[in-house]
């Protein structure tokens, strides 16, 4: 039986949701242990004797992954081919900058875009320091937006942000990730559960990664275990990489391999006591840093 070219919409364990070129959806089981395949990855498979089924025969290599370090210590794929990282908080829950950073650091690392945006503009405002910390992420580089999923202020802007791109939904719970995607994409719930129910053939599972095509052009990835990753470790050889400030100072270290934590003439720590780098950003990417270490010892330390 002849061979075709899909996507991989939906994914759940061995269970993937296939689209095929003509925008088909074909439940299909992966070909053998090894091969694997997530949400996003370009597939090639073939019909099934069972009709309306297929079978993945090959995964495409992957232009970009998003990983998660699971407990073992491993590396476990969570989406493949994303553009973009939308990385969301708001006044409530109270953010965590620090996870903020953490994503923004994930985007970094895999060369990919992150957008920074504040939900809840309708709400109340942030408790302190308040605005500066969005006009923080936009004076390094980093799109910004404040929106809101409740009164649709600047949806508009934001679905303009997400045109042509694979985006990845991120942030602390109840940051309102679900109402921003409800409001990009009418119809989302029931989307979902049709995609997840054709992955698990009826059986109710709410952990289904699921990609899904917004209006204007472009695709939204929904994913339960995206919501909480860690940066997988092979990414963290170089935290520094991950803080685009530091890693534009560090030429101006005494040492080349200076690390910024301790190394007499840094210039890093040097930016931070003048203010020129803030110090929750220097403290995130020493949290990075030592998570860093930890997972992969120095050799003899
Ligand atoms: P998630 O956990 O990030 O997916 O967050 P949800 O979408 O489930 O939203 C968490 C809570 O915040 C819900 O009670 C939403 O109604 C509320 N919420 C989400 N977006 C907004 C918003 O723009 N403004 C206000 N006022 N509430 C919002
Ligand atoms: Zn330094």
């Amino acid at each position: 039986m002849s061979e075709e070219l899909g996507r991989v919409v939906a994914s759940h364990g061995r269970r993937v949701l296939v689209e095929s070129a003509r925008g088909e959806r074909v439940p299909c089981t992966l070909l053998g242990r090894r091969l694997q395949a997530v949400c996003g990855d370009e597939v090639r498979w073939r019909p099934d004797t069972m009709a309306g089924h297929g079978i993945v025969v090959e995964r495409l290599p992957r232009r970009t992954a998003l990983e998660r370090t699971n407990a073992r210590g491993g590396a476990e794929p969570l989406v493949a081919n994303l553009t973009q990282l939308l990385v969301v908080f708001a006044h409530e829950p109270r953010p965590d900058y620090f996870i903020v950073d953490r994503y923004v650091a994930a985007a970094e690392l895999l060369g990919l875009r992150a957008i920074v945006a504040r939900n809840k503009s309708d709400a109340g405002a942030l408790p302190p320091p308040g605005p500066e910390e969005l006009e923080n992420y936009a004076r390094l580089g980093y799109h910004t937006i404040e929106c809101s999923a409740e009164d649709g202020s600047s949806i508009v802007a934001l679905d303009e942000q997400l045109r042509g791109q694979v985006t990845v939904l991120v942030g602390q719970s109840g940051v309102g990730k679900s109402s921003l995607a409800n409001r990009l994409l009418p119809g989302l719930e029931a989307k979902t559960a049709e995609l997840s129910a054709a992955t698990e053939e009826g059986r109710h599972v709410t952990s289904v990664a699921v990609l899904l095509h917004l209006p204007g052009g472009g695709d939204l990835v929904d994913s339960p275990g995206v919501r909480d990753f860690a940066p997988a470790i092979e990414l963290l050889g170089q935290p520094a990489r991950a803080f685009r400030e530091i890693e534009a100072l560090a030429p101006g270290c005494r040492f080349s391999d200076c690390r910024h934590l301790r190394e007499p003439d840094c210039a890093v720590r040097e930016a931070v006591s003048a203010g020129r780098i803030l110090e929750r950003r220097y403290e995130s990417y020493r949290r990075l840093n030592r998570l860093s270490e930890k997972l992969a010892p120095p050799p003899g330390g």
